[in-house]
């Protein structure tokens, strides 16, 4: 069982971070609860009852028996509670009770098995562990209480004692000792505290170590803008540049002008001006004779980013070469005999970018297109033997400060925060069922003077008995409801690459007047005079993907209109849809979305191809964060890591945790 749960020595468990903690200092006879003051109650499981109370719907009754004294807890819809309470059982219940028919009651309480006739001891605070099936929290425990009394005395302590006292940080053993059993919520604080910061030091000082290392490679070619260069490229834009694109341009102009390999991410809002921005920079290798190479995540992008491409383009003499997995093998043998006659100068495509060898060691620069899709790793495939290309990283999923300090801390930072000139506004409703109709015939006023419009649902199907909207069957009901006036087409991610893309096509020709897609429309479409947009159960998306659609409709000199409809009967929910119809400020959202929903899948470590964090909250421990990360950036300026033998612990430590994957393995 300890295996599956990935313990297997002593240290594993000494290193097993408690989830949470249950704060027996509340411990209360029944006889002492009160209204609404949040309590924990020990007693023994006397009868269990699971009713059925309607389709998908349940309520678990338990009663719970303490000396001559009853509880009642209740828990809705979660039939798989049935099975964690087991009658004579003894259980400590955590929750707010109620008083409710002559009896107190709590209603979905945490609740954990206890050992015997064991009472926890009022005022303790418990460690509370992960579990495998067959695992009770009172074993793991007691497992992990031995191994602390035994083995915590071997385990070395990784900072000096000077730097310790300097930074406030306590010893390790007595830090172990306490994160497991702590004596009091201070102590517990000063133990986590530790560990937290040691954790976050760790990834801070092999992110400084990478950035060094970096930095000491100069086998990227030179690429300095100049005059005749720089003129010749603003040449082949109808516009000017906006002052933000000028200032992110010299950032990146300057980084490219050394033989320093650039890193570098470029965030901006959807429609903030990034592909111009990376075109510039594309097109300054180009000058210098490397070719260039822009890397999408999926097939439709790269498709897209090819039209945008060919049409600035179109006067220049750059040659495109389109390079997907999708491309056929007479095609690819076409693109691949254009790369290595050395007559493709700007490469687009995906993935299957990577399998090229030979382009590798000509690349000047590779631009990557939404970044949270490529991880460390891949960037490093692009590398060639002898050479290395300058990347540009760049995403419209702005990336709240702690993420960018840890996840890209490799990476240096431009933002374009203005948008360009002349766009006309956006606003977001929130529709609940009664504006339905209103909305509609609003939709359908715009569409007839002769804007176009998007209608996203969440799924392609539904599920059987799922409640949620499909776009297959909403297709079919618009086409023969409100939109029947309308053309109307349908488009997901199961419909063949090319048939979507003729539809597309049709789309941006005005020939189609509303797509109704899944929310494969998120990226890379770019049609200006669609400014509709109609989002149905709008719950079931992220802020940030939210904000993606809408970007959708905020790209011409027409007013843009959206109303999502959803049920948003969580607190999270509301004030997502709130924060999401008041701000259109990407940056701003992004902030509300971490803070709602904590790093989570976005943000998640392993999709950069680090090792997760293990106590450390990037949402929480800001303040820990900034220190660590000024802290390692000392110690890897001053050399002391790598040259005082104190240190040679906390190095070790480093490598091994960070060594292969931030390639850091060759240091010192
Ligand atoms: P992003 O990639 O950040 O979403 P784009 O680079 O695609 O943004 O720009 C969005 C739209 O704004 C495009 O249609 C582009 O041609 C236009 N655009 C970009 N920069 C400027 C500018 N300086 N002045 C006017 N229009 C611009
Ligand atoms: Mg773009």
């Amino acid at each position: 069982m300890l295996q599956r749960l990935g313990l297997r020595t002593a240290a594993d468990l000494l290193f097993l971070f408690p989830r949470d903690y249950r704060d027996a200092s509340q411990l209360l006879p029944i006889g002492e609860l009160r209204e609404e003051q949040p309590a924990s109650v020990c007693g023994v499981v006397e009868e269990v009852e699971l009713r059925n109370t309607g389709p998908g719907r349940c309520v678990l009754g338990v009663l719970i028996r303490q000396d001559q004294e009853h509880l009642r807890v209740l828990w809705f819809n979660q039939p798989w509670m049935r099975d964690r309470v087991v009658i004579g059982q003894r259980v400590l219940l955590s929750g707010t009770p109620r008083f409710n028919g002559g009896r107190w009651e709590l209603v979905h309480p945490k609740l954990e098995a206890l050992e015997g006739n064991h009472s926890p001891t009022k005022g303790r605070i418990f460690p509370v562990y992960p579990l495998t099936e067959g695992l009770q929290q009172w074993q793991i425990r007691r497992i992990v209480q031995t191994a602390v009394q035994e083995y915590a005395v071997c385990v070395p302590e990784v900072f000096p004692a000077d730097f310790r006292e300097q930074h406030r940080l306590w010893p390790i053993q007595r830090a172990l000792e306490q994160i497991h059993a702590p004596g009091d919520m201070e102590s517990l604080d000063a133990a986590r505290r530790r560990f937290i910061y040691q954790e976050l030091l760790v990834l801070q000082l092999a992110l400084g170590l990478r950035r060094r290392q970096l930095a000491e490679r100069t086998r990227a070619p030179t690429l300095p803008v100049t005059a005749k260069i720089d003129a010749r490229i603003r040449r082949l834009f109808p516009f000017d540049l906006t002052a933000d694109q000028d200032r992110v341009l010299r950032e990146i102009a300057a980084d490219m002008a050394r033989a320093t390999p650039m890193n570098r991410l470029l965030q901006g809002d959807v429609g903030s001006g990034k592909t111009v921005v990376a075109e510039y920079a594309m097109l300054l290798a180009i000058a210098h004779g490397h070719p260039a190479a822009l890397m999408a995540p999926t097939e439709m992008l790269a498709r897209q980013h090819l039209r945008t491409l060919s049409r600035d383009l179109r006067e220049s003499r750059v040659r495109i070469v389109l390079l997907t997995g999708a491309l056929s093998a007479a095609e690819r043998r076409v693109a691949r005999e254009a790369i290595a006659a050395e007559e493709a100068d700007l490469i687009v495509g995906t993935h299957a970018l990577l399998a090229e060898e030979p382009l590798r060691e000509r690349l000047g620069l590779v631009v990557i297109d939404e970044q949270h899709k490529f991880g460390v790793r891949q960037r490093a495939a692009l590398r060639g033997e002898q050479r290395d290309p300058h990347y540009l990283v760049m995403t419209a999923t702005p990336i709240p400060r702690t993420v960018s300090m840890t996840l890209f801390g490799d990476l240096d930072v431009s933002t374009l925060r203005d948008k360009p000139p002349g766009r006309a506004p956006l606003y977001t409703y929130s529709g609940d069922e009664s504006r339905r109709a209103a909305w509609w015939d609003f939709f359908c006023r715009k569409l007839a003077e002769g804007r176009q419009g998007y209608v996203v649902a969440p799924m392609v199907e539904g599920g059987e008995g799922e409640a949620v909207t499909a776009v297959e069957p909403l297709y079919k009901t618009l086409q023969q409801g409100p939109l029947r006036d309308f053309r109307i087409a349908l488009l997901h991610g199961r419909i063949p690459v090319a048939e979507r893309e003729a539809t597309m096509k049709a789309f941006r020709l005005g020939e189609i007047q509303v797509l109704v897609a899944t929310s494969v429309v998120e990226v890379g479409i770019d049609v200006p005079n669609a400014t509709l947009m109609t989002i149905e159960d709008g719950q079931r998306f992220g802020l940030a993907q939210l904000h993606q659609l809408r970007g959708r409709i905020s790209r011409g000199s027409h007013p843009g209109y959206l109303c999502v409809f959803g049920t948003f009967d969580s607190e999270e929910s509301r004030e997502r849809i709130e924060a999401f119809c008041q701000s259109s400020d990407g940056f701003e959202l992004a902030e509300v979305d971490f803070r709602l929903r904590g790093p989570g899948d976005l943000f998640g470590t392993r999709q950069h191809g680090l090792p997760p964090l293990r106590i450390a909250d990037l949402n929480r421990d800001e303040a820990v964060l900034e220190e660590a990360r000024q802290d390692a950036g000392q110690l890897v300026l001053t050399g002391e890591l790598g040259e005082r033998p104190e240190f040679a612990r906390l190095y070790n430590m480093v490598l091994r945790r960070y060594g292969a994957v931030l390639e850091l393995a060759d240091v010192g």
